[in-house]
């Protein structure tokens, strides 16, 4: 712990990316404002790698008194729906987020049109016929120059009178297209005269049928951001290339010139990433859908337990790199630990259940037994556990040749129940096949609680269920979805789903204390030496389903502890 807080405290204070905002402060440059914004394109549903991209936003606009636009980068109306709009909006102020303006790139369509004159007036922009595959002859290679497209050279009546005729609809898809002229011997590709607009006679799900021609990105993005305002525009680093054409537009434009900031998007180990691979995983049926406990979006790892408090923790903790580079995914696990630690109320649930009958039990006495419910939060109180004659324990919480440091229950040692007696294993009874399906003990009285009578010790301490009193729940166990680190680096002739996990979901009938029969969608808690679990809306009055959120085992701490 001790060791933790000493490294917290020599990391560097700022970030690279706080430091160029506190220059800019002191510059008094932009009014000393501070003006952030989360820009998703509504073609999918938001994943932890965007999480980190909001904490980062908003944690900036936070720390510097500024604010943070939430603005839908609605350009390409062929990919885009209402419906991931809504969930982006549930998944940032799920993570706690609240922004000050919400704003659509399809809001300035007119804006954009406007400046698109603009530029053609000035000899920046123009109306170029060739085909696709033309225009990628013409372009060139990082290696070798482009050329000069033919219709380059148009004169700016002709550009413009195209470009109307374009947005009125005269011409059919691809049949022309706005670049900007630039430079088409620039070593940079984006610079070889971008385009700017393209013919598309698609329905768009906020400006329905007004506009048959729509923007690039790389042409909206940067005059979004000036419009509203921003001043740090931070994004990942793949866009590094694209901040020289970022910056002519706004430069030929003449208008407010926010700053692009690139920092190394979030990668994380056997866990891919890219929203159209998640696409392809839910299209496909590989998961039950976005909510998959088992995907990385905000949504699934939401409907697994994890917390906006781990989530946030964990952003925090990765900080922000100049470079690319993947992070264990064991981290994000410790985090969540971590929240659940502190929150989650304990219970005794058997997944595997063995049936135990205590002999010398009265047969039909229920007693009820205190258990506390989280040692780590007083305030969560305690609860009553009822104890009977036959009770559940796990399969592997008995083994009848013990092996050497088994100090779970065998015949003849002693283990404690917990909260309850110290038991001893008498006998067992065996199927056909010689497998254990049933073992009996005696139990000493005195011991009851769970305390030693008379200062006798015993090594193991195990949970169970009273048969009785059981609550049949269904217990969905999760793993990861990729069985290889680095499920994104996929051979040439191979696809990313070869390295699927063929078992990562295992469900199971389980046995829980009766206190969980109430449970409600989304409360979190901690199964006695298994894992932290959360209730799933799959679940009905009958039947409590439980997801696993994240076993107890930690290999962070144990990585970390190393070290
Ligand atoms: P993907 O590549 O996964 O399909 P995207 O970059 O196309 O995602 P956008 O909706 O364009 O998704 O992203 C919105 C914002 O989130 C952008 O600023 C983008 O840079 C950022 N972002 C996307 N993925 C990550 C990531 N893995 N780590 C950090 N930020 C990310
Ligand atoms: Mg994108």
């Amino acid at each position: 712990m001790e060791e933790n807080r000493l490294n917290a405290s020599s990391k560097p204070v700022l970030n690279f990316i706080e430091e160029i905002i506190e220059e800019d402060i002191r510059n008094n440059k932009n009014d000393a404002r501070v003006h952030t914004r989360f820009p998703p394109e509504p073609n999918g549903y938001l994943h932890i790698g965007h999480a980190k991209s909001i904490c980062l936003n908003f944690g900036l606009a936070k720390k510097y008194n500024g604010k943070t636009n939430l603005r839908f980068d609605d350009t390409n109306p062929t990919k885009e729906e209402t419906e991931y709009v809504d969930s982006i909006r549930e998944d940032v102020k799920w993570l706690g987020f609240d922004w000050d303006g919400e704003y659509y790139a399809s809001d300035y369509f007119g804006q954009l049109y406007e400046w698109a004159l603009v530029l053609i007036k000035k000899g920046k922009a123009y109306v170029c016929d060739l085909t696709q595959e033309e225009a990628a002859e013409y372009r060139g290679t990082p290696t070798r120059p482009g050329k000069e497209s033919p219709f380059r050279n148009r004169s700016v009546e002709e550009n413009l009178d195209l470009f109307v005729r374009m947005k009125n609809g005269e011409f059919p898809d691809g049949a022309r297209v706005l670049r900007a002229k630039i430079d088409l011997t620039s070593p940079n590709m984006h610079m070889r005269d971008p385009i700017l607009y393209r013919i598309l006679h698609t329905e768009h799900h906020r400006t329905g049928n007004d506009w048959c021609i729509y923007p690039m990105y790389d042409y909206a993005h940067g005059q979004s951001d000036s419009i509203e305002g921003i001043t740090h525009s931070v994004c990942t680093l793949e866009f590094e290339v694209h901040r020289p054409l970022y910056d002519w537009f706004i430069k030929e434009l003449e208008i407010h010139a926010p700053q692009q900031i690139e920092f190394a998007r979030l990668n994380l180990t056997y866990t891919v990433m890219s929203k159209r691979k998640l696409l392809e995983l839910v299209r496909d049926n590989y998961v039950s859908g976005w909510d998959d406990p088992r995907m990385p979006t905000i949504c699934g790892i939401r409907r697994r337990g994890y917390t906006p408090e781990a989530m946030r923790n964990f952003a925090e903790t990765i900080g922000v790199a100049r470079r690319e580079n993947v992070i264990d995914i064991g981290l994000l696990e410790h985090c969540v630990r971590e929240d659940l630690n502190k929150k989650a109320i304990r219970v005794m649930t058997v997944l595997n259940p063995l049936k135990v009958v205590i002999d010398n039990y009265p047969e039909d006495l229920i007693d009820e037994l205190d258990a506390i419910n989280n040692p780590e939060d007083e305030s969560a109180g305690k609860r009553k556990v009822p104890f009977s004659k036959v009770i559940y324990i796990e399969k592997d919480d008995f083994m009848e040749v013990p092996s050497k440091k088994y100090f779970r229950m065998s015949p003849g040692t002693e283990v404690r129940l917990r909260y309850a007696y110290f038991v001893k294993c008498e006998s067992v009874v065996k199927d056909e096949n010689g497998e254990v399906i049933e073992v009996h003990c005696s139990y000493d009285p005195a011991s009851r609680g769970g305390n030693s009578p008379d200062g006798r010790k015993v090594k193991g301490t195990i949970h169970w269920v009273s048969a009785a009193k059981a609550l049949d729940v269904e217990v969905r166990l999760f793993d990861r979805l990729f069985s290889v680190p680095d499920p994104e680096n996929v051979p040439e002739d191979g696809n990313f789903k070869d390295s699927m996990n063929p078992d990562s979901l295992k469900i199971l009938n389980a046995k829980a204390e009766p206190y969980l029969k109430d449970a409600p969608v989304m409360t979190h808690y901690q199964f006695e030496r298994i894992g932290y679990f959360c209730v799933d809306a799959d679940s009905t009055d009958n039947k409590k389903v439980f997801n696993r959120t994240v076993s107890l085992k930690d290999s962070w701490s144990k990585i970390e502890g190393k070290q």
